[in-house]
């Protein structure tokens, strides 16, 4: 018999907001809970979920539990609420951004819980996430990520399993460093561009239908000519990436330099105040004296 789902999500920023809906559109959502308390009431006048009081009610009344929240700190201190409370045979799956060792301590955690850790990082942006078509990067056991699929095939295009708990977050390290490297040589580039006067329609327009394409270069090419940063991905949140990357660079004793240019230009936004911008906000930096 297959098991009927009762998904709950926690965390309805610009990424776990839109997922929420497509679980509600595949009639799986049952629960949601937010910090901020208006998200969570809104999400769930507009798709008929429930809004749980806490973290531990959600947990105790859904079998899957979707976590969509900023930072590793943020996590462990959701899943500790959690903890007390969830049903034992339940699964997290967690689409956060977090490092390696916050998911093997979390799993450990739930395991002694009697539930299960799917780390399941997810890249495609918010654009992605409304259009339920993330490429999402799976930690875990086999028999969790099938009893997941339902939930990860609601907001994705792709699912993919790389390993044990942690590989989904190594993963996306590794996914970080080139988002990193494309934003330093688009932005760069674009901010050249200005300075040769060339007519910036038709610079984005000729260099991305040739091999400088990219994602970024289109989703985010027109918004940065007319120095539009509106979330997006928050900067704050790449450079918390980056520093994750940096720090299991270390543990192999090698250097990534990409990473190192990237977090000194993202530390300088922040310090900037510009930490909630987009990460296409990185051509004010390039551009010098805007
Ligand atoms: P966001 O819009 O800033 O939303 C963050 C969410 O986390 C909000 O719901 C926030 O609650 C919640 N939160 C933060 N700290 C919390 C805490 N201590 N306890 C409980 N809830 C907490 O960020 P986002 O863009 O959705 O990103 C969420 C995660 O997805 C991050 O790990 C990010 O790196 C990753 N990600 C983002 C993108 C992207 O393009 N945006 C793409 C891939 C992956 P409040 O509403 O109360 O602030």
């Amino acid at each position: 018999m297959t098991e009927q789902i009762e998904a709950g999500v926690i965390g309805l920023g610009a990424m776990g907001a839109p997922m929420a809906r497509h679980l509600a559109n595949t009639g799986i959502l049952k629960m949601v809970w937010n910090r901020t308390t208006a998200k969570a009431v809104s999400l769930a006048e507009e798709t008929g979920a429930a809004v749980a009081d806490s973290p531990a009610q959600l947990a105790a009344e859904c079998n899957i539990v979707l976590t969509c929240v900023s930072a590793d700190h943020d996590l462990l201190d959701v899943i500790g609420q959690i903890l007390p409370a969830i049903q034992a045979g339940s699964v997290v799956v967690d689409t956060s951004t977090v490092s390696p060792v916050t998911a093997r301590q979390i799993a450990a955690d739930l395991s002694d819980a009697g539930c299960g850790l799917v780390d399941a990082p997810v890249s495609g942006g918010v654009e992605g996430a409304r259009k339920g078509t993330l490429s999402v990067m799976a930690g875990g056991d086999s028999a969790n990520i099938s009893r997941i699929m339902p939930v990860l095939e609601a907001i994705s295009a792709t699912v993919t399993h790389m390993g044990p708990v942690g590989s989904g977050q190594a993963t996306k390290a590794v996914n970080q460093v080139m988002i990193a490297g494309i934003a330093e040589a688009v932005c760069e580039a674009l901010a050249f561009g200005e300075k040769l006067n060339l007519p910036s329609e038709r610079l984005l327009s000729v260099v991305g239908a040739g091999a400088a394409g990219s994602w970024f270069l289109e989703h985010r090419g027109q918004s940065m000519l007319v120095g539009s940063f509106d979330v997006g991905f928050k900067l704050s949140l790449l450079l918390k990436d980056l520093l994750i990357c940096r720090s299991l660079a270390q543990e192999l004793d090698i250097t990534l330099p990409t990473v190192d240019a990237a977090i000194r230009d993202y530390s300088a936004l922040v310090d900037l105040g510009d930490g909630d911008h987009d990460i296409s906000g990185l051509i004010r930096l390039k551009r010098g004296g805007d």
